[in-house]
């Protein structure tokens, strides 16, 4: 079978979704949206309460890291929705834009069309807040956006009333004004149910559109070049090679899709691909590497004097974002982050007490120093990709940590939480000393699920792609998703991801 489309949109996640649904619209516009995955089976995917167990289900790509020198030797997972809907699907759905600052960094890339001011109007578009009616917040976009109120637990209260004690900024949401500061999440939650981005841009309406097909259950396995142009794409359909032409394709597989199918298909760094027995078509060095991630302590754990009652949203309920050295500043973007979960919550090999009888304070880095890579274990799409994301590699990463460590505490250990906290469980009034506590971290730390960065955006000429996120070296193949983020935004990227799809769709508008 071979069919020939005007574009062919690669994955059916966060930024896929965007971008087949806003193409779809101009109706001369054949679109293909190819995902490897199925539709939304399972009931559980819209419960947002949840999240934590649709990880290592088959729809889950379940990645694993190789050992991590920094982190006490261990393996880290790492889930990636294979499904329509993408790892939003499965995300925890808070919704954060990031500091305006932290796309300084984006400008710099890419130059001022990517600063904050500029992408803006990509988030307003993409938003519903109905807590909200004013210019800085969207009211009309596909994406839904919770802001809770009555249903925030009064333990996630007493946590953000600590921080107010302790000088931290109160803030009514996380987007709009300064970052730094505590306030409930902002959730992707509609009428208590998961808003997945296909969801939000994938309604019935835009699949009954003649010019938009959704192939499911096809994955991509490489990309058949002629020339300087990306020519057809060869699927794989229940075990059955399938070739789609397009004129124009659009990667949207993800910060670890994207670059695996481009390596797959000869486009990558010559060293790695010839290692992996991959023949080198195009050779662009960084290819896989700039590989960025949050991580957060797994974590800092109390037992509970009386029983926690159960989340009535998805766990973790507020970000305190923070300034470490002044916790009271809300100037520029923050460093730190600690957030409080209404549950125990302990990276594996720690154990934590049962569920409503403990809860937790996670800490992290929100613009870590260290990058990773992805490298191709060979040309065989069953094999996973060799994932080394070096965390806490720099040494600023560790110090840093330990700073937003001693910020959990500081708020676990404060009067306000009094009438919670039996004892610290994790990691125990034992751990004093840095060294500890460093020992700590190395054991604790754990994915907060934002890699980004693998195919980075820039004008320079070793960037992957360019500032219209055109692959450099093939001049109908762009890359729209998480991997092109030049650096990491301070909070959970997939508002951002969201962004970026929507700012990029906007110049084919009439
Ligand atoms: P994805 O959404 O991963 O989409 C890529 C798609 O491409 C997938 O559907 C995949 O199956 C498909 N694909 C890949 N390769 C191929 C191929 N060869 N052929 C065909 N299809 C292919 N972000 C937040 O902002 N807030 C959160 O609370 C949050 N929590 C998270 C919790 C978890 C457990 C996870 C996994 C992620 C979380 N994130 C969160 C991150 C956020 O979901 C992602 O950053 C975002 O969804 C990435 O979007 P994307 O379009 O780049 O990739």
């Amino acid at each position: 079978m071979k069919r020939h489309f005007d574009v062919a949109v690669i994955g059916a996640g966060s930024a896929g979704s965007v971008v087949a649904s806003r193409l779809s619209e101009d109706t001369a516009c054949r679109v293909v949206l190819i995902e490897a995955g199925g539709w939304p089976a399972d009931p559980n995917i819209a419960d947002p309460s949840k999240w934590p167990a649709l990880q290592n289900r088959d729809y889950d790509w379940a990645y694993r890291t190789v050992p991590q020198p920094f982190t006490a030797g261990r393996v880290h997972e790492w889930p990636r929705g294979r499904i329509v809907g993408g790892s939003s699907c499965l995300h925890a759905m808070a919704h954060v834009r990031g500091h305006p600052d932290d796309f300084d960094a984006w400008a710099e890339a890419g130059g001022p069309g990517w600063s904050f001011k500029a992408l803006l109007p990509a988030f307003i578009r993409s938003e519903t807040f109905r807590a909200f009616r004013n210019a800085s917040h969207g009211t009309d976009g596909p994406l839904s956006v919770h802001l809770p109120d009555d249903e925030v637990s009064p333990l996630v209260r007493d946590f953000m009333a600590a921080g107010e004690t302790l000088g931290v900024p109160r803030l009514t949401d996380h987007n709009s004004g300064p970052l730094s500061g505590v306030s409930p999440n902002s959730l992707t939650i509609d009428k208590g149910r998961r808003v997945s981005v296909a969801d939000a841009y994938l309604s019935a309406d835009v699949l009954a559109r003649p010019n938009l097909t959704v192939l499911t259950d096809c994955q991509v396995d490489h990309l058949q070049l002629e020339g300087m142009r990306a020519a057809r794409l060869a699927c794989v359909v229940n075990g059955e090679e399938i070739k789609i032409e397009a004129d124009r394709f659009v990667l949207c597989a993800g910060a670890i899709g994207s670059p695996m199918l481009l390596m797959r298909s000869g486009i990558g760094p010559r060293a790695a691909l010839k290692e992996a027995g991959i023949e080198c078509r195009i050779d662009r060095p960084e290819i896989g590497s700039n590989l960025q991630d949050h991580l957060l302590g797994l974590g800092n754990v109390y037992s509970a004097k009386r029983p926690v009652p159960p989340s009535r949203l998805q766990h973790s309920e507020s970000l305190m974002y923070l300034n470490s050295d002044d916790h009271s500043s809300n100037d520029g973007s923050p460093d730190i982050v600690v957030a409080c979960v209404v549950a125990p919550s302990a990276a594996p090999g720690l154990e934590a007490p049962p569920y409503g009888s403990a809860y937790t304070l996670l800490f992290g880095v929100t613009h870590p120093l260290s990058r990773g890579r992805l490298l191709p274990r060979s040309g065989d799409r069953h094999l996973p990709p060799i994932i080394d994301p070096r965390y806490l590699e720099a040494e600023a990463d560790r110090a840093t940590f330990r700073k937003a460590f001693d910020a959990a505490r500081a708020i676990g250990h404060h009067p306000a939480l009094a009438a919670w906290r039996a004892e610290e469980v994790l990691p125990g009034p034992a751990t004093r000393t840095p060294a500890e506590i460093d020992s700590f971290i190395a054991t604790a730390a754990s994915t907060h699920h934002h890699p980004c960065g693998t195919c980075r955006m820039g004008s320079d000429p070793s960037s992957v792609v360019d500032p219209d996120l055109t692959l450099r070296g093939l001049d109908n193949l762009s890359v729209v998703d998480a991997s092109i983020i030049p650096r990491i935004p301070s909070g959970p990227i997939n508002a951002a991801v969201v962004a970026i799809a929507e700012h990029w769709c906007r110049q084919f508008e009439g």
